[in-house]
């Protein structure tokens, strides 16, 4: 079970107060690892949402140092809209529907505006990370990890035909996955500041550019399960994102 301490904060536009949340970190039982850097505690991502849309007014806004007095921990005695009616804009990531149209909006975010760079690199590392949520842990489709006893025949049956489907979606989108990605290739490499570990190797990887990955990891100082594991994937020729441990 995770824990939060939740805060309050208002929108700029239309003052509705909206609820967020603070992951407790101590109360984590199980964290993921994924090759494209995103981590699930409990099954949550709990990197922090930059970009609100308002359920209330639909104004956008960015919260990027939430701290007071931006934010207040007392709860305001007002109307206030849950952590659920904004967190990645409303959507629910419990099927594929539901992880196209989070996809469509950072799409429709980018096409609308344009963003100085670190707003820019923050968009495009999520639409990256929503398009390779349609086919996330591929490994579950095998038959083998039914047969671990992870999960019974009919959910495991269940999960496998949603990835499968996801896995199409992602292929019908493939080239727009490509070009997100090489942009946003353009621009760590123009802010390396913004980079987070492996990120670039993981790119090259992805973009199926393994020799360029296998070189930037080969480069890299101190080898840990998460190098060894992208190299590993990088030698196979596999573009696929992975879990590297969980
Ligand atoms: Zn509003």
């Amino acid at each position: 079970m995770l824990k939060y301490d939740s805060f309050y904060f208002q929108c700029p536009h239309c003052h509705a107060w909206l609820e967020g949340r603070n992951l407790k970190a101590e109360m984590v039982n199980q964290s993921i690892l994924y090759s494209d850097g995103k981590v699930l505690n409990d099954n949550y991502i709990t990197t922090p949402q930059k970009m609100i849309m308002c359920p209330s007014c639909g104004h956008i806004f960015w919260i990027e140092n939430p701290v007071e007095p931006l934010i207040t921990f007392n709860k305001p005695d007002a109307e206030i809209y849950s952590w659920n009616t904004w967190r990645f804009f409303g959507v629910s990531f419990s099927d594929n529907k539901g992880r196209m149209a989070l996809i469509n909006h950072y799409k429709t975010f980018l096409r609308k505006s344009h963003y100085e760079p670190k707003k820019e690199i923050y968009l495009r590392r999520f639409l990256w990370w929503a398009y390779n949520d349609l086919h996330r842990n591929h490994q579950h489709v095998r038959l083998k990890y039914w047969l671990n006893g992870f999960m019974s025949f009919g959910v495991w049956h269940c999960n496998r035909k949603m990835i499968l489907e996801g896995e199409k979606l992602f292929l019908k989108n493939y080239k727009d996955f490509t070009n997100n990605l090489k942009r946003l290739l353009v621009l760590l490499e123009k802010h390396p500041e913004e980079q987070i570990d492996l990120e670039l190797p993981e790119i090259y990887r992805e973009l199926r550019q393994f020799d360029k990955a296998k070189e930037l990891l080969e480069k890299a100082g101190s080898r840990t399960h998460f190098t060894n594991e992208i190299l590993r994937h990088s030698k196979w020729k596999d573009p696929r994102v992975f879990m590297v441990s969980g």
